[in-house]
């Protein structure tokens, strides 16, 4: 086992990392080995709960035999064919499924792509192309949040409004207006209004901001706002999709529909990465017509056992009634925040759905006491990550009851640790 963390000092480069601390010598990386359900295991036999489902993306649990076998099964036929002039049954079949979980909406057709950030760059690039090419060219402009968080590649970051993830800080190939709430609409000049494509954001709340929450009744306004000026909704759900915040998809708790709907993460059950961005058959008979097309795509699109694991999850949610059985679980997530809520040093908890943000401080940000925190509760067998000084909690949809009680203990005892 030393002679793999020398290796992986030596030759790995890891995301969003200060990777001159990570290569110290006192630092010991984590290796995970497996995974059960919401436990992990590290390469020393010392088991973790799952507290942010792998980077937000984990749904029934690991290792779910459904899943497992959904993805064994497609395995033994092919693991990957193009979809470029081809196409294939576990694409067909999730595009359908997809469709069939939104009923009655607009939403009819489902364009792959690989991972949130070109789930958000293809809606993004749809939305311009289709403004362009039906007789509204200045329409050059994408609307986003302060704040917000949409992904790295550079068309998904360039609509975030966080700059530590936006590298160089430039806007690459179209316009990005940005406001901070919705009745920073109302001040937008008609010129201003009138060169909007579309409007991105995440519905509900806004996950790498801290989850912050919007307020109730928010996203239907800005549905509204959107419909009465023909102008194109992006519904950025790569962290809420999939029953993370209670219902299937956030926007059904405003009844919203929008044009484009993006998901991932949990897309797979959080197993493979695969991503969809869902539209209307308005946008896509806007591509018709001799030589249109949407000139987008990549390598691995609709990748088969990306769609068999994605057909798997949602056999799960069917299967092991996943929804019906989430409302008792959130209530009494929210009960057990509250043994956290009690503690000086948490300022704010922001919950929705099992989601929660547990603010600490407030702390000068070089301390990384949020980070520090994350640290600790690993010895109570807890993972998770910090947005700074928040720390995230949000486990697989199938966590027991118990396992959200000794997630709640590890927080407690890591808090009152690092924040004495
Ligand atoms: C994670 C995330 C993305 C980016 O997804 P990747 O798969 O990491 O590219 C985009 N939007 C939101 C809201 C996210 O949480």
């Amino acid at each position: 086992m030393p002679d793999l963390l020398q290796l992986e000092k030596r030759h790995l480069w890891h995301p969003f990392t200060p990777m001159q601390a990570w290569c110290e010598d006192d630092h010991e990386p984590l290796l995970l080995v497996s995974g059960k359900g919401c436990t992990l295991t590290d390469q020393h036999g010392r088991e973790y709960l799952d507290g942010n489902s792998s980077i937000w993306t984990n749904i029934h649990g690991h290792g779910h035999p459904t899943i497992t076998a959904a993805i064994r099964a497609q395995l033994d036929r092919v693991a990957h064919t193009s979809f470029l002039g081809f196409s294939h049954e576990p694409a067909i079949q999730l595009g359908k499924a997809l469709i069939n979980l939104l009923p009655g909406s607009a939403l009819g057709r489902a364009f792959y792509s690989d991972n949130g950030s070109t789930a958000i760059e293809s809606a993004i690039r749809m939305a311009l192309q289709f403004c362009k090419q039906n007789e509204r060219p200045e329409r050059d402009t994408i609307l986003a949040f302060d704040r917000a968080y949409h992904g790295d590649t550079l068309g998904a970051a360039s609509v975030g409004g966080i700059p530590i993830f936006k590298g160089s800080g430039n806007d690459f190939g179209y316009r990005v207006q940005r406001v901070p709430n919705l009745a920073a609409l109302e001040s937008l000049t008609a010129d201003q209004t009138s060169r909007i494509a579309a409007v991105i954001i995440e519905p509900l709340i806004q996950g790498s901001a801290g989850m912050r929450l919007w307020p109730k009744g928010m996203l239907a306004q800005l549905s509204r706002w959107c419909l009465d000026r023909d102008i194109l909704l992006i519904l950025d759900e790569v962290m809420t999709g999939f029953g993370r915040t209670g219902t299937m998809f956030a926007c059904q708790q405003e009844g919203v529909v929008p044009d484009f709907l993006c998901l991932a993460k949990g897309l797979t059950g959080g197993y493979l990465p695969l991503a969809a961005t869902l539209t209307t058959e308005r946008v896509f008979e806007g591509f018709l017509g001799a030589g249109r097309a949407f000139y987008y795509g990549h390598s691995y699109t609709a990748n088969q056992l990306g769609c068999a694991a994605a057909l798997g999850s949602l056999q799960v949610f069917r299967e092991e009634c996943v929804m019906e059985n989430l409302r008792g679980k959130i209530m009494r997530f929210t009960e057990l925040l509250q043994t956290l809520r009690e503690l000086p040093q948490v300022i704010e908890i922001r919950q929705l759905g099992l989601i929660a943000g547990i603010e600490i401080g407030p702390y000068p940000p070089e301390e990384q006491r949020g980070a520090k925190v994350c640290h600790a509760v690993r010895k109570h067998g807890l993972l998770t990550r910090p947005v700074v000084d928040t720390i995230v909690l949000m486990p697989p949809l199938s966590v027991t009851e118990a396992e959200m009680k000794r997630m709640m203990e590890a927080m407690r005892l890591g808090i009152i640790e690092v924040c004495e």
